[in-house]
């Protein structure tokens, strides 16, 4: 339970906020989360990291000489919007390149492959390394559709001591992939987190039982078994690992580095009691630990759970493991001294809006309209798309599309006001909405309403063959985005089957008020049918069967924004017909 805070919308900011200014010797604040406060001497590759926040010291908190040069800080448990990603790279970079390295995490890919791809475009060299260390979260044939857990910091910290070291960005890549293949995580849970302001748990654990194989975003175990005795937990979690042994190990005699990882609630004395049985078998195996950690390195909020890391260690592996590393969440050995760095400098942002024509800037008042309503219609229902996302996902679907909607909101009803036409409305909305999102969905809606916009234009009239394709050019771009398919239990099955009705009632002479109302009807069964689907993609995923008889909550979001579309389109046509 998290007792302290003010208005819990506002808690992930004014936690930066404290968080740098208890920091300021490591990091300084820039748009998009912190980089570093200090810099050395000779320019280095820079390891950019991030994530959702929620997972102190991860990710910010491992900002500082020896290891990150910057950290994208989303929301709580909600990956940093593509602008952030881009606008801490630019800041970080010093001209030898970015190395971007995250959890992996299907909205964290999307916003970071989104910020590489733009950052590439104006020509910085850019490569990106996921961590998935998590054993549970998929089977060891599929390694790059596993998650990452309290793995990051084995792969952050001998990537941050290859850059601290000289090398180039071909080698801070080849550390982090190789580290990254040879770390692997288990992790239990006592009880769920509860984010600020909720008055029930992402998940909840029967009391004397243990859930195996959590997530750090609340996502739940895997299985549920009898809360063992520390020697036991120590066994099951060694036992499980010495299973899984990486390739290009030898078992006799390897060197490996244990993290004893707290996710938030656990007392140090009881994962010390755990460390206690883990150094013993791993000495049992003929295995050496090397400068081990037990502590909090990777949370999950106010979650009570534990997981515990083996990285693999070579020759060159150790020499970066053991490095120093001087951050405010690690510290090891002691750092060369630091000059200050300069202060960053966000960017003007430009309010202007280009020409459109009058018919586009009529249209561009609908869409404000639109976006107003589908805020309100959000607002209502953020509670209950939160309750379906916590079944087999991380609970955040309506915080994520609340933030989304209400941005989107803002942002089309400013660029309504400094006379913006259809596409540029949408362009800015879009922007705002993944930006403030975060999360899969956020990118995802972020990428139909600028595919949208596109089509619309600044000068033409909005007729309904151009919403039409706009629609089913949205839908191609998130199929191709996302890379899910129709029965893949995503938002897509709501997106798809409602595009192609529309164009087809389009195409067939409907009026666009008329056929968008009889392909939201249509998008609504759709998505409830998805309950008995299993999810096969994104953080559902790992707990696909759960989620039988739970529609996906972002198809039921997407349905429900499709009604509202109508009945905005509805009103206007009332008042234009009392008027005449
Ligand atoms: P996150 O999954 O990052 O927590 P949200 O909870 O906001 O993001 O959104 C979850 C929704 O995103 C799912 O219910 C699903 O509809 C949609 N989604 C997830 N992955 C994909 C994908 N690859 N393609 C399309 N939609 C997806
Ligand atoms: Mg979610």
């Amino acid at each position: 339970m998290t007792r302290l805070f003010n208005d819990p919308r506002a808690f992930a900011d004014e936690m930066i906020e404290g968080f740098v200014a208890a920091a300021g010797r490591w990091v300084q604040s820039a748009p998009g989360g912190v980089v570093r406060s200090t810099q050395a001497d000779e320019p280095t590759v820079a390891l950019v990291i991030g994530g959702g926040s929620g997972h102190y010291p991860a990710f910010g908190g491992l900002v500082g000489p020896g290891i990150a040069h910057g950290a994208a800080m989303g929301n709580l448990f909600a990956s940093p919007s593509s602008q952030q990603v881009y606008a801490i790279a630019k800041a970080a970079d010093r001209g030898r390149g970015v190395l971007l390295s995250y959890g992996n995490y299907a909205g964290d890919v999307l916003h970071f492959d989104q910020a590489q791809e733009q950052l590439r475009a104006e020509g910085h060299d850019v490569r990106t390394v996921t961590v998935t260390d998590d054993i549970w979260s998929a089977p060891v044939d599929e390694l790059h559709k596993r998650r990452g857990i309290a793995g990051d910091l084995a792969v952050f910290k001998t990537a941050g001591a290859a850059a601290a070291a000289g090398y180039d960005l071909d080698g801070v890549e080849r550390i982090a992939k190789h580290a990254n293949a040879r770390t692997r995580s288990f992790g239990v849970a006592f009880t769920g987190c509860t984010l600020p302001g909720a008055s029930e748990p992402l998940f909840t654990v029967p009391a004397g039982k243990m859930a195996v194989g959590l997530g750090i975003h609340g996502e739940p175990g895997i299985d549920e078994v009898d809360v063992p005795t520390a020697d036991e937990l120590a066994e099951m979690f060694v036992d499980k690992l010495l299973e899984e042994i990486p390739q290009g190990v030898e078992l006799e005699g390897a060197r490996v580095v244990p993290l004893l990882n707290g996710l938030g609630n656990l007392k140090y004395e009881e994962m010390f009691v755990v460390y206690r049985r883990v150094a013993q078998l791993l000495g049992e195996h003929g295995l050496t630990a090397v400068e081990p950690e037990v502590g909090e390195l990777c949370t999950s909020f106010d979650m009570s759970g534990v997981s515990l890391t083996l990285l693999w260690l070579d020759d060159e592996l150790e020499t970066l493991w053991t490095a120093p590393a001087d951050t405010p969440g690690f510290k090891k050995g002691s750092v060369a001294p630091q000059r200050a760095a300069a202060a960053v400098v966000a960017d003007e942002v430009d309010a202007s809006v280009p020409d459109a024509s009058d018919a586009s800037r009529e249209a561009a008042h609908v869409i404000g309209a639109v976006l107003a309503s589908i805020a309100d219609t959000i607002d209502e229902a953020a509670d209950e798309l939160g309750r379906l996302d916590s079944i087999a996902g991380d609970g955040d679907h309506g915080i994520g599309m609340q933030r989304g909607s209400s941005a989107g909101s803002d942002a089309a009803r400013a660029a309504v006001e400094a006379g913006a036409g259809a596409q540029t409305t949408l362009t800015r909305a879009a922007d705002a909405w993944s930006d403030k999102a975060g999360g899969t969905s956020g990118a995802l809606w972020g990428e139909m309403l600028r595919t949208l916009g596109a089509r619309l234009g600044d000068t033409d009239a909005v007729s309904a063959e151009a919403v039409a394709e706009g629609v089913e050019q949205a839908k191609d771009a998130v199929m191709a985005f996302g890379k899910a398919k129709v029965g893949d239990k995503t938002m897509v099955d709501a997106i798809a089957p409602f595009a192609d009705d529309l164009a087809r009632r389009v195409v067939a002479g409907e009026g666009l008020r008329a056929a968008w109302g009889a392909a939201a009807g249509y998008c609504e069964r759709a998505a409830q049918s998805t309950s008995a689907l299993a999810a096969t993609l994104g953080r559902a995923r790992s707990h696909g069967d759960k989620s039988i008889g739970t529609p996906d909550p972002g198809a039921i979001s997407f349905a429900l924004i499709t009604k509202t579309v109508h009945a905005v389109l509805t009103q206007g046509e009332q008042t234009q017909t009392k008027e005449q």
